[in-house]
């Protein structure tokens, strides 16, 4: 067995694995498609000492890293199911493909996707003024007109925060009003450049080819069609953690985040979490990478206390 598996190959696996490793213990990481959502990023330009990067040659450079530590990397593998130690004090993990992987401590950094709209020209124009990440990718629409899509709190603070740097947002929910809390909805309400649309079903994002130019939406009161000239999309309407194969396992928040402690801990002792399939605040790459090198660590904390064999 592995003293300290990990499963995801995000920011937050490969540095818990890296982490755990350094200590000499046996480590291994499996992961469904290594690099996670890293893989699908174009320009980051908010990973810390590293002003400009992109997201595949990242992940390069955190597979390079894991593989010069003695990590059993198993790339290309699903996890579908965990079942907790019993008395034999080793938690198990089945593979999609029948197999079974057995650890004395496990971290869980499966990651988390942005919930989509569905609709035309979001995929075609995914980075190119359709983005999921107001931090991230805030600065590049400075002085534009951007819409936001959603306004549930992470919708109404984004933008909240985004009015700060474009020239103009409009606020888009389906909904005949907005769900977030009133304090944020008196602070989107305030500010001058901001529009807030409601019932409104957005049905299309539009382009000339290359990049946004505007967003096409159905006025769910009149039936009208209606269209927005803009060049940004933010879409803000959930974030769905990967946490669908721990179901009666490890506690799960109401959005399906695994709930952990301060030091990285689940409900369940030996078992840790780290990154955006935990209730950590703010879903960043930095953020994921401290949380997976403290989930490592209080891993191994938690083995040099086990009983001698
Ligand atoms: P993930 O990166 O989601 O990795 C999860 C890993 O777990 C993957 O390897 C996946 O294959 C694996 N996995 C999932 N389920 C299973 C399973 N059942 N069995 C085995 N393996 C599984 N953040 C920034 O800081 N700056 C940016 O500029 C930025 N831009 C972004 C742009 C886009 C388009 C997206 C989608 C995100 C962006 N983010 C950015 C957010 C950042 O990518 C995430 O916060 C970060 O990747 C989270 O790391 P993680 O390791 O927790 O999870």
């Amino acid at each position: 067995p592995f003293d300290v598996l990990v499963v995801g190959g995000g920011p937050a696996g490969a540095a818990a694995a890296i982490y755990a490793a350094r200590k000499g213990i046996r480590t291994g990481l499996v992961a469904e498609r290594f690099g996670g959502q890293v893989l699908d990023t174009l320009a980051i330009e908010n990973f810390i000492s590293v002003p400009y990067t992109e997201g595949p040659k990242l992940a390069t450079a955190l597979e390079e890293h894991v593989r010069d530590y003695e990590v059993d990397l198993m790339n290309g593998e699903r996890a579908a199911q965990l079942v907790p130690a019993d008395a034999d004090g080793l938690h198990e993990v089945v593979l999609a493909n029948g197999a079974s992987l057995k650890a004395k401590a496990l971290i869980l950094a499966t990651g988390a996707r942005w919930r989509t709209m569905n609709v035309p020209g979001e995929q075609n124009y995914r980075n190119k003024g359709v983005t999921f990440c107001p931090h991230c990718d805030g600065p590049l629409f400075k002085g534009k007109r951007v819409a936001v899509i959603g306004g549930g709190n992470s919708g109404v603070e984004a933008a909240i925060d985004l009015a700060g740097i474009v020239a103009h947002v409009t606020l888009v929910e389906f909904d005949h009003k907005l769900r977030a809390d009133e304090v944020l909805q008196r602070k989107l309400r305030s500010l001058g450049n901001v529009e807030i649309i409601v019932g409104a079903q957005t049905t299309e994002v539009l382009g000339d080819g290359k990049k946004v130019t505007g967003l096409r939406y159905l006025d769910r009161s009149s039936g009208e069609s209606r269209e927005l000239a803009l060049e940004g999309v933010f879409v803000q309407i959930g974030l769905l953690p990967n946490s669908d194969w721990l179901k009666g396992t490890v506690k799960l928040s109401p959005r399906g985040e695994i709930e952990i402690d301060a030091r990285g801990e689940t409900s369940i002792p030996g078992i840790f979490a780290a990154g955006d399939v935990s209730t950590v605040p703010y879903k960043q790459i930095v953020i994921a990478m401290g949380e997976g090198a403290k989930a490592a660590l209080s891993a191994f904390d938690h083995l040099i206390r086990l009983p001698v064999a």
